[in-house]
């Protein structure tokens, strides 16, 4: 008989292509800095935090363990970059709010903000809909391509210009699962 030899499975969450940017220690502990400001700030109140899917649904359930406070939560979808690394500049609701927010107190929760085009739709929307207050909290915030100006209220990480995936962030789907945040070195080349 001849052995059959396999090549061992590559691990993916140490895959050449990623460079680390931020642990999954340094995330958490700013998270927990983030949910300390925000249970003090909205003390006595009942916030609603709306988590951006699908990047930000990994934030969004740290950060509301780390968030001291009776509260909700609901999700909404944005369309944005699909399976490319580039903006449209067209912005879509693919899946709205299941209840009216008159009068609640909007957390929007959002993996990152670039050009800002989607955020500033979003925060518009969600003002019209007569909500008491609306912020915004993001965790990563690509400030040199800012094309729409966008008040992040809480925010995690400034990181430079480069395209980032983990936590939650994918590049056509593919690595939202890595426990940390990494820099995808080559993004055409995948
Ligand atoms: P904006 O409208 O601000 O240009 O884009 C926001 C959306 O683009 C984010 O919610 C995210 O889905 C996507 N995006 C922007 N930069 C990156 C990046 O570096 N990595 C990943 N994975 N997505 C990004």
């Amino acid at each position: 008989m001849i052995p059959v030899h396999s090549a061992p499975t590559p691990s993916e969450f140490s895959h050449p292509n990623l460079e680390p940017l931020f642990s999954a220690e340094q995330i958490q502990t700013r998270i927990a800095e983030l949910g300390a400001e925000i249970s003090r700030d909205y003390a006595g109140r009942n916030p609603l935090m709306i988590g951006v899917l699908k990047g930000a649904c990994i934030f969004v359930s740290d950060l509301m363990r780390a968030t001291d406070l009776r509260l909700g939560v609901e999700f909404m979808g944005i369309s944005s970059y699909g399976a490319a690394t580039r903006t449209s500049g067209e912005v879509r609701i693919t899946k709205d709010l299941d209840v009216p927010i008159e009068g609640r107190d909007i957390l929007v929760v959002e993996d990152i903000v670039d050009t800002g085009i989607t955020l500033s739709y979003l925060l518009a929307n969600l003002r019209s809909r007569g909500a008491q207050s609306v912020k915004l909290v993001a965790l990563l915030d690509k400030f040199e391509r800012r094309e729409r100006e966008v008040e992040i209220n809480y925010l995690g990480f400034k990181i430079p210009d480069a395209f980032v995936v983990g936590y939650g962030l994918d590049f056509a789907e593919r690595y939202r699962n890595l426990p940390y945040i990494a820099i995808l070195k080559n993004p055409e080349m995948q």
